[in-house]
């Protein structure tokens, strides 16, 4: 069992020993802290869902000096599967513990609950928290939704790092729909670095590791 952000008791599913040593001095490796809030399919399939963003995330990442490590898997309870609103995002900040990892929730639907037309649903969504509570002030979360491609979390994790979407087919910022082929950019990868650093000094600095 681990605690979560807010002290609940939640299982971990995944115990992989730290991470103690990069053998690449200029490498940026990204912990990532993993909800899984998904209720109408297999856990087994959210797992594989998560190794296959992971990897494909990486496989773009990889040539910009930036890795995502999967920290930790924690199941979330009951109630936190459907997205909507402003109020759901909040509730699950709040299981996101301020310990310097990037805090990602899969969940079964996800919708942009502030924009009123008829096709609100959404892949993926990075968001900033703006609640009054203090303490979670600054803090940065990806949520995934049950239908998105692999290519998903590196989206988001581009946006995350200060990246605008962009026009190009092949550039994996394009909000069209996104395939094998896509990557970033030479100047997308240093802005990515850059934010990188900033966020993981600004998390330091606000309690984090
Ligand atoms: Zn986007």
């Amino acid at each position: 069992m681990a605690v979560a952000g807010d002290g609940h008791r939640v299982p971990d599913l995944y115990q992989k020993p730290q991470q103690t040593h990069v053998h690449s001095h200029s490498k940026i490796l990204v912990p990532l802290t993993v909800h899984l809030a998904t209720e109408h399919e297999h856990q087994s399939r959210t797992l594989w869902r998560l190794n296959r963003a992971v990897d494909r995330a990486n496989r773009a990442l990889a040539r910009h000096g930036i890795e995502v490590v999967v920290h930790k898997v924690w199941r979330m309870p009951k109630g936190f599967n459907s997205i909507t609103r402003r109020r759901d995002r909040r509730k699950l900040a709040q299981y996101a513990a301020l310990d310097g990892t990037v805090h990602v929730f899969f969940v079964d639907h996800l919708e942009l609950g502030s924009i009123a037309r008829s096709d609100r649903s959404v892949r993926g969504m990075h968001w900033r928290y703006r609640g009054l509570r203090r303490n979670l002030r600054h803090r940065e979360y990806i949520t995934i939704n049950s239908d998105a491609p692999s290519t998903t979390l590196a989206h988001e994790v581009g946006h995350l790092f200060g990246l605008d979407h962009d026009r190009g087919h092949r550039n994996l910022m394009c909000s069209c729909r996104r395939g094998r082929i896509q990557r970033f950019t030479h100047r997308q990868g240093a802005t990515m670095r850059l934010e990188a650093r900033a966020f993981f000094l600004r998390n330091r600095r606000y309690g984090g590791r």
